[in-house]
């Protein structure tokens, strides 16, 4: 697969599509620019080159084109970060786009709006694609966070660019990062998968045993399989119809060699509230009406010698509630264990939902390898499957 690397944009204008979608207050001011930031490397080669930029997104999930959902509402945030005054269309296809993008000179940014708009977008539609790719001459993916679904912007419309489509250097970098565990990791590989369900998880699960040594499982999903292995959980998360699954993962774990590290004791509460009564107990002798919201101290010490040792480290999902500051311990144990281990030379890689969310809190972004941008695109790709995205940029 070609990246921006590859190409010389000369004169050219890329057509990018990127992932804008970021938070907004309710003053329509952008609360957390990381995908704008994340954006920078591959806007900032095509302009260095002496090409220009037009910048496609969705933001949110608009039904009706609502103002909230308005991609005008990023533009001085999104210029101030990139350092250039962006030039904005009012819609992604059509005579308003196509006069904006050919009136686009060297250096410049046009920033289109909002792909949802048009319901076309996500039903992969082929003519809105083919309208959105005449406004560029190359055609750059550097969304990581979509790149899992066949929209018209992320997947379709690179048949319209046989020969001149390559993958921007965020997508790139987050392709090679996972590969780092997947196909060229260090051993021994661990990954910790933590969150509150079994079920969003088991593929992740079943696909990575071929590939680690140690899997250690924590949070609500480790009491699924702690009361299938005739634990007492008393109020804690369960799936009761994962059972058998959580039983059979950790039978194919045995067969491939996999050591499985659960809980062994936890911080118990008598209510899901920050102000519950807390005590500590056996993983599997939990008192009923009471629930595990976090992982004990005999636990943090077991997963942090597993994680000392380890050389590659996957982490997804917390193993607490962290949101809540006294079921939050054990994620910040975890969190700076894979942070010691980083420091000692291993690869460590976050990624997917809430651990990012539980990096970013507790500081230590700067202290694993690499921070996933996207979370569901990221479990796909941990799940083996091909995402589209990519797909569409190695035909
Ligand atoms: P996920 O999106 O599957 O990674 O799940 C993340 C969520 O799991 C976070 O919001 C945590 O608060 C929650 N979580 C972690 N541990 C527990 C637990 N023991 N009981 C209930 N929820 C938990």
């Amino acid at each position: 697969m070609k990246t921006v690397n590859d190409f010389n944009f000369k004169g050219k204008k890329a057509i990018i599509r990127v992932d804008f979608n970021v938070p907004l207050n309710d003053d329509k001011e952008v609360t957390d620019a990381t995908r704008i930031e994340a954006a920078k490397p591959t806007i900032y080669k095509i302009l260095e080159d002496g090409g220009s930029c037009i910048l496609m997104s969705h933001l949110g999930r608009p039904k009706n084109k609502e103002e909230e959902f308005s991609l005008r509402n990023i533009i001085s945030k999104a210029s101030e970060i990139l350092g250039i005054n962006i030039k904005f269309s009012e819609d992604c296809i059509g005579v308003a786009a196509e006069t904006a993008a050919a009136s686009l000179e060297e250096g410049e940014i046009l920033l289109l709006e909002n792909l949802r708009y048009h319901p076309e977008e996500t039903a992969g539609d082929r003519d809105f694609a083919e309208a959105l790719s005449k406004l560029g001459d190359i055609y750059v993916n550097d969304a990581f966070g979509t790149a899992h679904r066949a929209h018209a912007s992320t997947a379709i419309i690179a048949e319209f660019f046989p020969d001149n489509k390559c993958l921007g250097l965020l997508l790139a970098s987050e392709i090679e990062n996972v590969n780092k565990v997947l196909s060229d990791s260090k051993k021994p590989v661990t990954a910790v998968i933590g969150g509150a369900k079994v079920s969003s998880k088991i593929t992740v699960l079943e696909n990575i045993l071929d590939k680690i040594d140690h899997l250690i499982i924590g949070g609500g999903m480790a009491f699924t399989f702690i009361k299938a292995q005739g634990g007492n959980i008393g109020a804690s998360l369960v799936e009761d119809d994962k059972q058998d699954l959580a039983l059979e993962i950790l039978e194919k774990a045995k067969e491939k060699n996999v050591s499985v590290h659960l809980p062994v004791d936890a911080i118990i509460a008598d209510s899901f509230s920050e102000l519950a009564s807390t005590e500590t107990a056996n993983a599997g002798e939990i008192p009923e009406g009471w629930m595990g919201l976090d992982a004990g101290e005999e636990t943090n010490k077991i997963f942090e010698a597993v994680i000392l040792e380890s050389k590659t480290i996957l982490w997804n999902g917390p193993v607490g509630v962290f949101e809540m500051e006294p079921f939050a311990k054990g994620t910040i144990h975890l969190g700076n264990a894979i942070a010691e281990a980083t420091k000692n030379g291993a690869f460590s890689l976050v990624g997917g939902g809430d651990s990012v969310a539980a990096v970013k809190q507790f500081n230590l972004s700067k202290k694993v390898s690499y921070v996933s941008t996207g979370g569901g695109a990221m479990l796909e790709m941990l799940e083996g499957k091909t995402l589209p995205g990519i797909k569409a940029m190695q035909d």
